[in-house]
């Protein structure tokens, strides 16, 4: 047998095996969930709830008279809402109060405080290792490659199958807006044995299409959506998470019972009928992005625009030009824009999200006018 099919084989059998009860934390394992009042069978709407300590009279929004009752702790219309929109089973979706408190939960339920550690790949997202440290878990960094690609081979080395308890993985990836390659985030989810995370905040904006249709092929894959980014809900604070029905069933039975509040509940299952809009918004983002992306690679003082597949663009300006500076200068203008030029790998970087045509264009035209002398 050559090496090939040895290695692949060798993938097969570890999958095959694949425990999820070995890789969740013993405190988690042995606890009975909180069951809320109304959280297991059907609430008649003519029943009288007695149940919940309630205010039965009502709240003082009298117009808003549901508001004193607590919502739906398992969110079923929403998550029919969403089920139907994204073709993945209601049993396969949990919905957070963001993508943050997923990310939280993912911590407490997969890793053991000052034993275990997370592989991250800078630059990416800050709340993986802010939310890991909260917990007490050490972060790994294996950097990406200077095209932003994954480093396959150190990120294996890196691997051990003991500590190391979930990689996180952000296609496509903030702050540098370019996808991961798709091979690349498959080979790692058949070489781990712990649980990948895969960030899609801004898959929407991509070309590339989600996991989420491969979710039954990886029992340790965890992906993350949100409706804060194409659906434009950033207030409401509704992150998704896409993955088995058991890792789903984890992450219910540990949740806090109302995670999604009923204004959120509400608001989020209008939105998500006007489908019409949210394409409208999407098509007109990306013509955007293409426009911001042509227009700024023509100002002098930028040395590079990043390639994107998200809703926001990643520049280098030139040497001579500190992007701080340049930063601070937009500030003064009104202008609010992400310095990165601390961030490995994002020297002399701003993050630009793409706006309206006209806050575009009121950009495009205050860094063409940065002035001179304020060049270092
Ligand atoms: C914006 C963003 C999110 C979304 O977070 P929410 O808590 O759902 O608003 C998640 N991941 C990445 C990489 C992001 O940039």
């Amino acid at each position: 047998m050559n090496a090939h099919n040895n290695r692949y084989n060798n993938e097969k059998k570890k999958r095959s095996n694949f425990d999820l009860n070995s890789l969740i934390r013993k405190n988690i394992l042995n606890i009975d969930p909180y069951l809320s009042a109304r959280g297991e069978h059907n609430k008649d709407k003519d029943s009288i709830f007695l149940d919940a300590n309630e205010n039965s009279f009502g709240s003082p929004l009298s117009f808003l008279n549901s508001y004193n009752r607590y919502p739906d702790p398992f969110q079923k219309e929403l998550k029919k809402k969403i089920s139907d929109l994204k073709n993945i089973s209601i049993s396969k979706i949990f919905l957070g109060n963001g993508s943050d408190e997923i990310i939280d939960l993912i911590y407490r339920i997969f890793s053991r405080p000052e034993v275990d550690h997370a592989i991250i790949f800078p630059p990416t997202y800050g709340m993986y290792e802010v939310s890991g440290k909260t917990h007490g878990i050490d972060i790994i960094k294996i950097l990406l490659t200077e095209k932003y690609q994954l480093n396959l081979r150190k990120i294996e080395n890196s691997m051990n199958d003991k500590y190391s308890k979930i990689i996180f993985i952000c296609s496509p990836n903030n702050p540098t807006g370019n996808d991961i390659k798709r091979k690349d985030i498959k080979f790692i989810i058949k070489k781990f044995s712990g649980i990948v995370v895969l960030d899609e905040a801004y898959i929407d904006f991509s070309s590339q299409k989600s996991f989420s249709d491969e979710i039954e092929d990886f029992p340790n894959l965890i992906i993350l959506q949100t409706l804060s980014k194409s659906w434009g809900l950033a207030g409401l604070r509704i992150g998704i998470a896409i993955a088995s029905e058991e890792i789903i069933k984890w992450m219910n039975k540990i949740k806090h019972p109302y995670n999604i509040s009923l204004n959120s509940q509400k608001i989020a299952i209008k939105a998500l009928e006007n489908k019409d809009l949210f394409f409208y918004h999407l098509k007109n983002i990306l013509l955007e992005r293409k426009y911001m992306e042509e227009s700024l690679k023509k100002i002098p003082i930028v040395k590079k625009v990043y390639p994107s597949s998200a809703n926001f663009l990643l520049i280098k300006t030139k040497t001579n030009i500190s992007s701080y500076n340049l930063y601070q200068y937009l500030m003064k203008q009104k202008i609010l824009v992400r310095d990165r030029s601390k961030i490995v790998l994002c020297n002399n970087c701003l993050r630009i999200t793409i706006g309206t045509h006209k806050e575009n264009k009121y950009l495009i035209n205050k860094i063409n006018k940065y002035p001179q002398f304020n060049q270092k």
